[in-house]
């Protein structure tokens, strides 16, 4: 008897989907990871070299802002450099304001680009509102590049707002403001994506995001969303924060939606620490995915919190050591060694849970706790391996680990063993 009928994420949301240079979002498509750069898009050496940190640590799709006429110039050099670098990541291009004027200043630009993102909310006033979000929306047409309709909070239509305030105002039962505000995200982005429809814009060239900043908001607008059109649509926590708050904030939202079904594309917006790597963003989102068992971006290392069992820290330095070894691995691993992302290596603090948790991942170790012997016993496949100890436990583990890779990931399989799951099938 299945004791657990509802184990794992409902069925995706069916979406359509939408080709943005030579990746797919929505239609069934895995989820795609995006992320944005910081730099000055006019500074093209500083863009080019985030762009490319970024599309290496795994970013499948990378947006720049284009705000102004050096940026919109920039982009075509952009593109260019990073073709010669063979980064191939799609560019999408953030307009806002003044995009209309800069795509027919610089058709280049919107060549070079895969993406454009609109913001209803920020394409112009009044009357001009339709007429810009029409040129945009034209441009898109004539160079045959998708729109993501990019919804947020802190840029909501106010006309839109204003008008369904004043409706609600009249019912003999009206509703929260807060209510109103989440309808009225949603209707913005509804009723751009139908206009941009009836502007010859096919529903396959069109994604949707409502972005708000509140956990609970964002889950009630994309609930709402997401029943009420087959687009596809890109999910994140807009201005989701700083340090663990905006970790734990984005991943708290994105995982009920995600759970749900909805959801073809993320990003984690969060605010670098001064100094900070601008690709946390793109390892938070491929973390969320693969914590859910969605997508397989990087071999796991599973390890324990430490207690008072650990006399030192030097099975943290271990952990972190192996984890930033295998990350800093994966462009090349992922040409080389395909399957190698979904591969486990436990780093334990002692012999307490350390076997038990080395014996179930690919490759585990067990490092001496308070009043052990000072040796380590390192599991490979469940099988116990190899007892290390002195002072280059962590040199010989992380050898270990790559002549598993090696031997079990390599492309020809004949000169190397069988994978584990074979083995595992072979000896079931
Ligand atoms: S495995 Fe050992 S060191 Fe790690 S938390 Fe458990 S008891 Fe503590």
């Amino acid at each position: 008897m299945n004791c657990y009928p509802e184990y794992g994420p409902t069925p995706r949301r069916k979406s359509r989907a939408v080709r943005v240079g030579e990746v797919v979002v929505g239609g069934g498509a895995p989820i795609v990871v995006q992320s944005m750069t910081n730099t000055d898009t006019a500074d093209v050496a500083a863009t080019v070299q985030q762009v490319a940190e970024l599309a290496r640590a795994g970013s499948e799709i990378v947006r720049v802002t284009v705000n102004n006429n050096e940026a919109a110039a920039a982009v075509p050099h952009i593109r260019e450099r990073l073709e010669a670098m063979d980064i191939r990541v799609p560019l999408v291009g953030d307009f806002h304001f003044n995009g209309h004027r800069l795509l027919a200043r610089h058709p280049e630009c919107a060549e070079a680009l895969a993406k454009l993102r609109i913001n209803p909310g920020n394409v112009g006033r009044g009357s001009k509102r339709d007429e810009q979000f029409a040129s945009m929306i034209e441009f898109a047409c004539r160079y045959d590049k998708p729109v993501r309709i990019g919804v947020n909070w802190g840029s909501l239509d106010p006309e839109l707002l204003a008008r369904m305030m004043d409706e609600n105002a009249r019912l003999p039962e009206p509703q929260d403001a807060a209510v109103v505000t989440r309808r009225a995200l949603v209707a913005s982005a509804l009723d751009s994506a139908a206009q941009a429809g009836q502007l010859g814009l096919a529903s396959d060239r069109i994604v949707l995001s409502c972005k708000v900043s509140g956990v609970q908001d964002l889950i009630a607008v994309y609930r709402e969303l997401a029943a009420r059109c087959d687009h596809a649509l890109h999910l994140g926590l807009t201005e989701a924060g700083m340090g663990s708050k905006g970790i734990v904030a984005s991943a708290a939202a994105l995982a009920v939606l995600l759970q749900e079904g909805i959801g073809d594309t993320i990003r984690a917006s969060l605010t670098p620490e001064p100094g900070g790597e601008r690709t946390r963003e793109v390892i938070v989102a491929q973390e969320i995915l693969q914590s859910m068992g969605l997508r397989s971006f990087a071999p796991m290392v599973i390890a324990c919190p430490g207690c008072g069992r650990t006399t030192s820290t030097y099975f943290q330095e271990l952990a972190d050591r192996i984890q930033r070894y295998l990350r800093a691995q994966m462009p090349l691993w992922r040409r080389e060694y395909p399957g190698v992302e979904e591969m486990h290596v436990a780093v334990m603090g002692c012999v307490v849970n350390g076997p038990g948790e080395s014996k179930h991942a690919n490759v585990g170790i067990s490092l001496p706790g308070s009043g052990e012997n000072p040796v380590a016993p390192v599991y490979v496949d469940g099988v116990k391996t190899v007892t290390l100890k002195g002072e280059n436990i962590a040199s010989e583990f992380q050898g270990i680990v790559e002549r598993y890779v090696i031997e079990n990931y390599s492309k020809q399989p004949a000169a190397s063993p069988a994978p584990r799951a074979a083995r595992d099938a072979e000896h079931a």
